[in-house]
């Protein structure tokens, strides 16, 4: 008997991290949901010949009640992975820009979540979810990421243990240095990667590819006893 095709929800997946991630499912011969903040990002992504046969659409995670509809009418889920995300590197301490970097960091985790999770129970799926390495210590120009990815893992844990009883794993991964748009400031910044690359052993920026891999781990039957994990997948940047 062949297995069912899985279908899985990438949010932030029309760019870096998440596009990594969708193009890796796709290849798994999974029907594939990408969403952008923008309609204009989401035909943008629609159009990169590497994103053939993935399914990008605009979702805005800011949008309480487009992310209830939209996510409950896709049905049945097998996995949903949150990529959606932003920083607003020396802008945090501004309490307005705080609150936009948390509602789109963890509020918007929490609503793809809530609406997923019917869609998710009919088919035991999981739940993948982006923290950070500054889900581990602060960041003092980015005092709203930080909170939102310390939020992003105890949200983890927590709906691992409140999904459980549908058959809903919920797991993180913890990116480190990733070269994608949302670093690029970084990766302009030739003492800043110096620091970077002297604290990660494995020495080299990662790839959104490097990330993709144990996020396919995550989701499969081989995880079927991992819930409420956060794992770092950062070239060994926390043990230093
Ligand atoms: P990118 O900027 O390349 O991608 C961000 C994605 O989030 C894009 O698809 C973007 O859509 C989407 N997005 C932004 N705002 C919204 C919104 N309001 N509603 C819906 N989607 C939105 O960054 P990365 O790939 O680097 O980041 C992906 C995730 O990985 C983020 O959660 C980030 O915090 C996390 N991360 C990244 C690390 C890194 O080093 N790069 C390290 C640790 C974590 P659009 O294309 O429309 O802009």
């Amino acid at each position: 008997m062949t297995e069912p095709q899985r279908r899985v929800l990438v949010s932030g997946g029309s760019s870096g991290i998440g596009a990594a991630i969708a193009r890796a499912f796709a290849a798994t011969g999974a029907e594939v949901q990408a969403t952008a903040a923008s309609e204009t990002e989401a035909q943008a992504a629609a159009a990169r010949p590497e994103m053939a046969g993935i399914a990008c659409r605009a979702l805005d995670v800011r949008d309480a009640e487009a992310v209830a509809r939209e996510v409950a009418a896709l049905g049945e889920l097998d996995v949903v992975v949150n990529c959606a995300g932003i920083i607003r590197r020396g802008a945090e301490l501004d309490p307005a820009a705080f609150e936009q970097v948390v509602d789109i960091n963890l509020n918007g985790t929490m609503r793809i979540c809530a609406a997923a999770r019917a869609g998710l129970k009919a088919r035991r799926g999981c739940i993948v979810n982006t923290a950070s390495m500054l889900s581990f210590f602060g960041g003092g120009l980015v005092p709203g990421y930080s909170a939102s990815k310390g939020g992003v893992a105890q949200l983890t844990k927590s709906l691992a243990i409140a999904y459980a009883a549908d058959g809903i794993r919920v797991n993180a991964i913890a990116p480190g240095w990733i070269a994608t748009p949302l670093t690029q400031g970084l990766q302009d910044d030739a003492a800043r990667t110096a620091q970077i690359l002297a604290r990660t052993p494995l020495g080299r920026w990662g790839t959104p590819e490097d990330i993709a891999g144990p996020v396919l781990f995550l989701a499969s039957p081989e995880a079927r006893f991992v819930t409420g994990a956060v794992l770092p997948v950062d070239g060994g940047y926390l043990i230093t």
